[in-house]
């Protein structure tokens, strides 16, 4: 992710990305969002449920085409939230943020129409 989106999420969520400066060994935040710019509105959009709970993410990636949050803490509604985002992932261009779909087949990767001809 651009360093700007994430500077951002990482300014307006302190505690949710308070992981960034652990070590590898406790968090892998220091690694960044492992996702395009795309999918930014996504995570904010957890962000904003999960910014009263007492959650602190230790990664967050792009697997197999879908958005992964991991985290410490939460309970059932961070849980659901969590779901639904990536959900929504596999909706969402990771490049462009406009509607797509995961490719079929080869390297899964959740485009939309024209960032998969470019
Ligand atoms: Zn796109």
């Amino acid at each position: 992710m651009s360093p700007e989106l994430e500077e951002k999420l990482c300014k307006d969520f302190p505690s949710l990305f308070s992981g960034r400066d652990k070590p590898i060994t406790e968090s892998l935040m220091s690694f960044g969002c492992e996702c395009l710019d795309g999918w930014y509105g996504i995570i904010r959009s957890f962000c904003w449920i999960a910014k009263d709970s007492d959650i602190v993410f230790t990664q967050i990636k792009e697997k197999y085409g879908g958005l992964r949050l991991y985290y410490f803490g939460g309970d059932d509604r961070i849980a659901g939230a969590c779901r639904m985002a990536e959900e929504m992932s596999y909706k969402t261009c990771e490049v462009c943020g406009c509607p797509g779909a995961p490719s079929k087949g080869g390297w899964i990767m959740t485009r939309c129409e024209s960032c998969r001809a470019t």
